[in-house]
């Protein structure tokens, strides 16, 4: 939970604040209607905050003394304002602010709430600033620094691989076409050729007023640029945008590989790495197994307990199928289907698969449901080929079956 001070006299911006904030389970917000108000409150417990929305204009406070007494207490702050006024917005994002953002509809309103939880995980987003200017270098600290982002500078090329070859969790470089040693343009290219958009974003700087070298920075890999000299929330916009779309490629590869109720990997993610693993296992001469794995008399879990009795036994055996072969690769192939590569051999396999059985047996997935049980295959590789092997493994599954479920069947 995380508590939210909100300084604002109008009873209609109140209103849909209140509204906003009661679909917001892990935002708790504190009213103030006026400056003075705030101040108690601050006085008393300003560490109980984590960030602040600020009107800028209030009746004891009509010039914005609301974002100095927040800013005071280093919270976050997000202004909100009735009027439009360029010069007042770069001033109080200059003063580190983290948005100005205007009483106009719901969108904007919608707008601060996304800022909250922005702030929220930009605690884990780590940036780092390749840039030899001393005064760019900070210009672009302090605008960034509101917004609760992890911050490493670097003074040139070199140091700037250094950095990344020491910590490869940064998330965004902004990287500065002209420094000293390996150009920006230089390290954008030799970054991408290891590291894809979704492990860094990239953006370019320069003060350059040649139009084709923002067009050269992107053709290259990076995924935005800048103009020197930029203003605050130019740079804001751009490293929100690009850090919203590497969230959404992850989002997208995450659906792309994992199944959706268990977690585990989808069946054309299981043969993809399967194969490379089998391949790789093969070229050093290392055993390697695959199992095929089917619930027995799943139908009946659905027809007689439900549909979500037999979707939470699905989820509850992917828990301890997990648990059970923490280094196999693991994937559910679809239904009640479920398979698996390990470097075990096929009888050391086979005992796992039959200790997993007796699990399952005490497994309380769902109120009055029967005990789940599972049928397996097992075959030890001998060759290549991860199609055959799973294939032999399902003949095996099969004659599981057959001979009365409940069993694994290996040789
Ligand atoms: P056997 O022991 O021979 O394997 O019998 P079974 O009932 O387990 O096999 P059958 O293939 O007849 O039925 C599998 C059922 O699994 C049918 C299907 O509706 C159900 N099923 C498939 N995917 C899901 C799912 O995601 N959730 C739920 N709840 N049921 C699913
Ligand atoms: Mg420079
Ligand atoms: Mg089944
Ligand atoms: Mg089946």
């Amino acid at each position: 939970m995380r508590n939210i001070l909100v300084i604002e006299d109008s009873p209609l911006v109140l209103k849909i604040l209140e509204h906003l904030f009661r679909q917001e389970a892990e935002l708790q917000p504190l009213f103030c209607a006026s400056l003075a108000e705030a101040q108690v409150m601050l006085e008393s417990s300003a560490e109980l905050f984590f960030a602040a929305i600020v009107d800028l204009h209030l009746p004891d406070a009509p010039h914005g003394e609301s974002v100095d007494l927040v800013m005071h207490y280093g919270l976050p702050c997000i202004v909100l304002s009735g009027s439009y006024d360029e010069q007042r917005r770069d001033q109080l994002l200059l003063k580190g602010v983290v948005d100005y953002v205007l009483k106009e509809s719901q969108h904007s309103y919608e707008y601060a709430f996304r800022l909250l939880h922005r702030l929220e995980s930009n605690g884990q987003v780590k940036i780092l600033v390749a840039e030899d200017s001393d005064a760019t270098r900070q210009y672009i600290r302090h605008v960034l620094a509101p917004h609760r982002f992890q911050l490493l500078e670097a003074r040139d090329g070199d140091e700037t691989l250094r950095i990344l070859e020491a910590q490869p969790d940064i998330d965004l470089l902004v990287v500065d076409h002209s420094m000293p040693g390996l150009s920006g343009f230089e390290l954008v290219k030799l970054l991408r050729q290891k590291m894809k958009r979704h492990e860094l974003i990239i953006i370019g700087l320069s003060a350059d007023a040649k139009g084709s070298l923002s067009a050269k920075f992107i053709k290259h890999g990076a995924d935005d640029f800048l103009r020197k000299p930029f203003c605050p929330e130019e740079l804001n916009c751009r490293v929100i945008s690009t850090l919203e779309r590497r969230d959404l490629l992850r989002a997208l590869k995450q659906a792309a590989q994992y199944d959706a109720l268990t977690g585990l990997n989808n069946r054309r993610a299981f043969y993809e790495q399967g194969l490379a693993q089998l391949q790789r296992a093969h070229a050093r001469d290392q055993p390697v197994s695959v199992a095929m794995i089917d619930l027995d008399h799943f139908k009946r879990i659905n027809d007689q307990h439900g549909h979500a009795s037999g979707d939470a036994a699905l989820v509850a055996f992917a828990g301890l199928f997990a648990e059970a072969l923490p280094e196999a690769l693991l994937g559910r192939l679809g239904g009640e289907e479920f398979a698996l590569l390990s470097r075990q051999d096929a009888p050391g396999l086979a005992q796992t698969l039959d200790r997993l059985r007796e699990r399952c047996a005490r497994l309380d997935y769902s109120a009055g449901a029967p005990p789940l049980s599972f049928s397996a295959g097992v075959c030890e590789a001998s060759g290549n080929s991860l199609e055959h092997l799973l294939h032999e493994a399902d003949q095996r599954l099969y004659r599981a079956k057959h001979q009365g479920r409940g069993l694994t069947i290996w040789q």
